[in-house]
């Protein structure tokens, strides 16, 4: 164990959980501990019939729903299914993740992997973490026609919303929140089943549930590679503990994906092509972006409640045309871009998190350490005032936030696909990647269509478009009206 001592009084700098272990050191890197305590895990088995990767949401999402899947139908047992983290629950950016749930997309074809998604924090919100508060997004008049088009796909895949506009969007803020400022709040969409889930929580609701369907969770080994036979498929996975053989794999892998795709044998780069016609030649699959977030105490008298007594919904706003200036009359930055939820179980106090659009980085990053121990990939020091200033534009109960801001690291990496918009595809015909270019934390249902997938041998409806091949075939997304890589 490194000694990299322990939070100072009243900061919560590394260990929400008191009991969480300190980071220890593998091969001279600090490894991001697990952000549960973990017992009762196992030791590798020689041989399983489905392997999963890494146990962040995806991966401890797909072990649990297949494990319970196959108990339900008779088509297996729990204990089929062996997932593997070299760490264990929360190690990646599950852990730190701001938790918000939300299904504001433009790429229509999400919503329904977003429905199937609430759908499962719905199923159990109190061991899942699950407060679902809503979600409010603001805009100015230039998006007025995407969330007209928002509304009507969401309202169509089953997860209701109401759109309102100028007066009547000033209107509809003001009733929830009397102290909001509305100039240049031109168009506002309040999604009913949002809200967002505490990432330490889930952590632990996920890993129960896994372990009580009799996954075999082994934790503490890190797979080096994969065995493929001539045709390509995987034969077994390569790891810390010694190889297991499998029939099939889920690899869920996060910031650390690209390193299994190349295991696998994907590409580095590809061209990628457009609806259009148009063509971005040898672009790469993997283009990492680091997050900019952080976290404020809640002034004495302050709160994040609604009028009617309310925890206030999860709040998202983008004016592309509207500056935010800092303390000595200076621009920051000339645009507003925040997202803000209600965070006392993260903050250790009653307090928000929230943060601003990421800053691309390029194909390569050091994932290890990953998150707050990496000392290279911590929010900007322009972040703390910029995230205030905003919030500070937008509440009058907020517009004295910088004393309160809270000093801690901040952050953590995350591999985008071409298109910022996820792949869920197998790469070889028995192993299958989960790939959610760095805003799935929300998509916890994706597990769950991913078992099925695996039981029943049809991929579910929600999954198809999300191919590798659309690059290809020309059917690559990101038509989108927002500087924003996730929206
Ligand atoms: C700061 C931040 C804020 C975010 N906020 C949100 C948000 O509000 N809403 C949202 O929807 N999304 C959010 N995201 C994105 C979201 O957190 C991620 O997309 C999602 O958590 C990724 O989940 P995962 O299961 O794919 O990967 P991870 O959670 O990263 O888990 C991958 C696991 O794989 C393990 N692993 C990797 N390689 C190996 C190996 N070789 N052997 C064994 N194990 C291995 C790691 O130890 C890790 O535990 C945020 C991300 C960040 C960084």
């Amino acid at each position: 164990m490194t000694n990299i001592g322990r939070p100072a009084e009243g900061q919560n700098q590394w260990y929400p959980f008191m009991d969480r272990p300190a980071p220890s050191m593998v091969d001279g890197f600090l490894q991001n501990p697990p952000v549960v305590p973990v017992h009762d895990f196992d030791p590798l088995p020689p041989a399983a019939r489905y392997v999963v990767v890494g146990a962040g949401i995806h991966g401890l999402s797909t072990a649990y729903h297949l494990a319970m899947e196959l108990e339900r139908t008779g088509k297996g047992a729990g204990s089929d299914v062996v997932l593997i983290d070299k760490a264990g629950p929360g190690a990646g950016a599950t852990g730190l993740a701001c938790g918000c749930v939300r299904n504001f997309y433009m790429t229509g074809p999400l919503h329904a992997i977003l429905r199937a998604s609430v759908e499962v924090w719905e199923s159990d919100p109190i061991n899942l973490g699950f407060q679902q508060v809503g979600y409010v997004s603001i805009g100015e008049a230039n998006q007025t026609e995407d969330y007209v088009r928002l509304n009507e796909s969401q309202v169509a895949n089953g997860y209701p919303s109401d759109l309102y506009t100028d007066a009547d969007a000033h209107r509809f803020l003001k009733e929830l929140w009397p102290d909001f400022k509305t100039e240049n709040c031109d168009v506002v969409l309040h999604e009913h089943r949002s809200g967002y889930a505490g990432t330490h929580m889930v952590m632990w609701g996920l890993d129960q549930k896994a372990r009580q369907w009799g996954v075999q969770r082994c934790y503490g080994v890190a797979v080096v590679g994969y065995d493929l036979d001539s045709s390509g498929s995987v034969t077994a996975v390569k790891t810390t503990a010694g190889e297991i053989r499998c029939d099939e794999v889920v690899v869920g892998a996060g910031a650390w994906t690209p390193q299994h795709w190349e295991w696998l044998g994907g590409p580095s780069t590809l061209d990628v092509h457009y609806p259009d016609g148009h063509v971005d030649r040898g672009m790469d699959v993997w283009t990492y972006w680091r997050l900019l977030e952080g976290e404020i105490f809640m002034p004495p008298g302050v709160d994040y409640r609604t009028a009617d007594g309310k925890d206030g919904p999860v709040l998202h706003v983008e004016l592309m045309d509207t500056p935010v200036y800092g303390s000595d009359g200076e621009v920051i930055q000339d645009y507003v871009y925040t997202y803000t939820r209600y965070a006392a179980e993260r903050v250790g106090a009653p307090g928000l998190q929230g943060g601003t659009i990421p800053i691309r980085m390029g194909p390569d990053a050091r994932t290890d350490p990953y998150g707050h121990l990496n000392d290279d990939y911590q929010a900007d020091d322009w972040f703390p005032e910029y995230y205030c200033r905003t919030l500070g534009m937008l509440f009058e109960r907020f517009e004295n936030l910088e004393p309160y801001y809270k000093q801690r690291r901040n952050g953590g990496i995350g591999a985008f696909t071409p298109d910022n918009v996820p792949i869920f595809d197998h790469l070889v015909d028995n192993a299958f990647v989960i790939a959610d270019s760095n805003h799935g934390f929300k998509m916890i249902g994706v597990g769950k269509l991913t078992a099925s997938m695996l039981v029943h041998g049809n991929k579910p409806e929600e999954l198809r478009p999300f191919t590798y091949g659309r690059y290809a075939a020309g059917d690559t997304f990101g038509d989108r009206n927002s500087n924003c890589p996730w929206v």
